[in-house]
């Protein structure tokens, strides 16, 4: 997550320093004229504060960005199975008589593993989040479903607030129309290799589909959630008619990198601001740009 004022901070020093580009038809070109960095803005799940955040602002500073949603979590509080595990947990993390009903649901699953809320920090949190990313997609529904069922979850955890919402339609048309580009970021948010051929299908097809029938315009972008993917679903990808796909690691996007493996570099408010809580354009520099040239040069 990246506060309003660390982000305000980005783009005031994006838009003195680099050249930023839309995405839609955009490619890197070798026979490139300007010399300031170009730098493409993308955003992920398609959360509410996306739509009521970070667009409006954006906006404002005349920058186009790009939200990668999935159309099967539209319009929904805490849609998201690691926001929902995180909801149980701080649920739990209120009493005894709950903290021990989680443990008990972590440790006869899969996981065999105990997790107590009251008594472990966020790093135990951390690691339940890995561990169930590791289980097959119906193993990880389950267990997730059973530490939702627990008593107090939604009392707890009230309203989502808009960081833990997502977008629905009507904010989706409307960024559309303010100019922002819609990619499609899977149906449900799978992890691609984790799931059978019929099933990576399924949410390329019905994401893209989704998004053209309630939008009105062809969806030719993708991005793999979690930047998971492997050469059948980036073969798939490619096969349901996505023109250009973004993986979650480091690198430059030149005229040599495949279309469909375009890097990215994760920004979160550590990796934005100095030690005095303000935007740092070292800092940033640090994890964007310094980061991805030294990934570009190993790739060589
Ligand atoms: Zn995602």
């Amino acid at each position: 997550m990246v506060s309003s004022e660390t982000y305000k901070g980005l783009l005031e020093y994006l838009q003195a320093h680099h050249e930023i580009l839309p995405l839609a038809a955009n490619s890197p070109s070798r026979c490139h004229s300007s010399s300031r960095p170009r730098v493409i803005i993308t955003f992920d799940d398609g959360w509410r504060d996306t739509s009521e955040i970070a667009q409006p602002l954006a906006r404002e500073y005349g920058i186009p960005i790009t939200v990668f949603v999935c159309p099967g979590l539209a319009g929904k509080s805490s849609p998201f199975w690691p926001e929902q595990v995180t909801r149980a947990w701080r649920a739990a993390s209120r009493t005894h008589e709950a903290s021990n009903q989680f443990a008990k649901i972590c440790r006869g699953s899969l996981l065999r593993k105990s997790f107590l809320p009251i008594s472990c920090g966020h790093a135990s949190l951390e690691e339940l989040t890995i561990s169930l990313k590791s289980l097959p997609a119906s193993d990880r529904d389950e267990i997730v479903q059973a530490l939702s069922r627990l008593r107090n979850v939604d009392e707890v955890a009230g309203t989502s607030p808009a960081f833990e919402a997502t977008m629905n339609w009507e904010d989706a048309a409307r960024l559309v129309r303010e100019g922002a580009e819609i990619g499609s970021h899977t149906q449900h948010h799978e992890i691609l290799p984790a799931l059978a051929p019929e099933k990576v299908q399924c949410e390329l097809a019905e994401s893209k589909r989704a998004i053209e029938d309630r939008l009105g315009s062809r969806c030719l972008l993708f991005a793999y959630p979690n930047g998971s993917w492997s050469p059948s679903v980036r073969e798939q990808v490619i096969a349901q008619g996505y023109s250009q796909a973004f993986v979650n690691s480091a690198g430059v996007w030149t005229a040599d990198t495949d279309p469909w493996l375009i890097p990215r570099v994760n920004l979160w408010e550590g990796s934005l601001v100095g030690i005095c809580g303000k935007f740092s354009p070292i800092v940033f520099q640090y994890i964007a740009f310094w980061r991805s040239f030294r990934a570009a040069r190993r790739a060589l």
